[in-house]
């Protein structure tokens, strides 16, 4: 034994109980009542706190180049990011480029990546040219990327799949146990709409942003993502999912048989097209984008009930210097926001703190689910004999007001600044090595390890 987590409320998935819990090598040994600390094991007291297992954030795109700039949490701050708010993996993405391998792609992020991690990481492949991607995809199941991702918009800038390359690509799902997850959204309808609303974008500001991309140019893409998910018998998972009529499709969906499952985030639950009309609306700029109070209630009730089974974040951090490219003009926001560090707090303030969800709830849609979906259960998601001892120790009580000032992220501001949060993480363990104390940064630059998932990763 190295380290000894005494008396603290032990919550997974399922149960809560008052354990200890002892880590070896890297992984947890023994979790029971009244373990003893032999001399020399560094015990950390967790009396009056949780001990969960850490998060994993299944979407973020680290140091991505996107809108003629880089996103600006790298692998290195992004990770100390999430170590800092209680996630120990991230899972980011190697988008294969046209005429291209996914390997090329997965092998310059691995050297992107790998050096600089501080907790653990997996990658989705990114497809957007599937005349290649698809003669590869069995193999990148078997090198442990079983996940792919398609993007059902961006035609302009050439990562768009057409519906012929949905469909084989969950075909191919469903052979080979991988999971294709889809950013859905209707790219010729919000195309019309941008063209509208072009010659009015000085007087609209930021909040043209909002008229370009209603409610049904996301839910029609989820409905016909699920459609060829339903005739093809593939696996499909909605990223960053926005609206109340998307959660509706999804659980239509899933009440009829269809492999579909669902991810939402921090920012679709909690903040809403408000934003777009203040003098920084800009900064709120996201692809889906933020939505109305009743989408946000609609999205809390689907994340509680299983409609939605993961909370992620799609981090992709542009400060405000990035953000002011815009000029002026709805149509150049460099689109995406910090997240990571801040999941795991809000989530339990604005869910298990508001009677949103339970705990355990907390746990399933930031921790289990995502593991066993993204196949990396049960090594991670869980605190269980010879899991890796990924490990959040977190103080219920402990207030904080969010400010970009107090985090770690590479971002001068916050788009959830000025929250008032009961419950911070308290101590961070990535493999029993302590990673982050009290939101700083303690471990090590190039701890993290990339992780293998593995196929057919489900629920139950
Ligand atoms: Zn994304």
């Amino acid at each position: 034994m190295d380290t000894l987590i005494k008396n603290g409320l032990v919550v997974t998935a399922t149960d809560t109980y008052t354990a200890d819990v002892a880590i070896s090598g890297g992984k947890i040994s023994q979790v029971g009542a009244d373990i003893a600390a032999p001399a020399g094991v560094r015990v950390i007291d967790a009396r009056g706190k949780y001990v969960m297992p850490g998060a994993i954030d299944v979407h973020v795109h680290l140091q991505l180049p996107f809108c003629g700039t880089v996103s600006a949490d790298d692998f290195e701050n992004g990770t100390k990011a999430g170590a800092c708010g209680g996630v120990t993996t991230v899972i980011d993405y190697a988008i294969q480029q046209k005429g291209h391998s996914l390997w090329e792609a997965i092998e310059a992020r691995r050297r992107e990546a790998d050096p600089k991690v501080c907790v653990d990481y997996g990658l989705h492949a990114g497809i957007t040219d599937w005349g290649i991607a698809g003669k590869e995809m069995d193999d990148v199941v078997k090198y442990g990327i079983p996940t792919f991702k398609m993007f059902m918009v961006y035609k302009a800038q050439g990562w768009m799949a057409e519906d012929s390359d949905l469909i084989q690509a969950l075909e191919g799902t469903a052979r080979n146990g991988g999971m294709l997850t889809v950013h859905a959204e209707n790219d010729s309808a919000i195309n019309l709409l941008i063209d509208r609303n072009r010659g009015r974008a000085k007087e609209l500001g930021a909040y043209g942003h909002a008229l370009c991309r209603p409610n049904y140019t996301e839910y029609e893409a989820i409905r016909r993502a699920i459609l060829w998910a339903e005739v093809t018998g593939g696996r499909l998972y909605i990223v960053h999912m926005s609206t109340g009529e998307g959660a509706d499709a999804v659980k239509d969906g899933r009440d009829r048989g269809v492999d579909v499952h669902a991810e939402t985030c921090p920012q679709y639950l909690l903040l809403d097209d408000e934003r777009f009309k203040g003098p920084d609306g800009h900064l709120y700029g996201t692809c889906p984008q933020l939505r109305k109070p009743a989408d946000q209630a609609r999205l809390w009730r689907a994340l509680a009930d299983g409609t939605v089974q993961v909370l992620a974040t799609d981090t992709c951090t542009f400060n405000t210097t990035q953000k002011a490219m815009w000029g002026g003009d709805f149509t150049k926001i460099p689109f995406g926001m910090p997240g990571v560090e801040t999941m795991l707090p809000l989530a339990h303030t604005c869910g298990v703190g508001a009677a949103r969800f339970s705990l355990n709830r907390l746990v399933q849609v930031c921790c289990t689910n995502p593991a066993k979906l993204f196949g990396l259960y049960p090594n991670k998601g869980t605190l269980a004999v010879g899991a890796d001892a990924d490990v959040v120790v977190f103080d219920p009580d402990r207030k904080v007001t969010l400010s970009h000032k107090n985090l770690q992220t590479n971002c001068d501001w916050s788009p959830f600044e000025g929250f008032e949060l009961k419950g911070y993480p308290a101590v961070t363990l990535s493999r029993g090595r302590v990673v982050a104390e009290n939101g700083k940064f303690v471990g090590e630059v190039g701890h993290g390890r990339f992780v293998q998932g593995h196929a057919w990763g489900k629920l139950d």
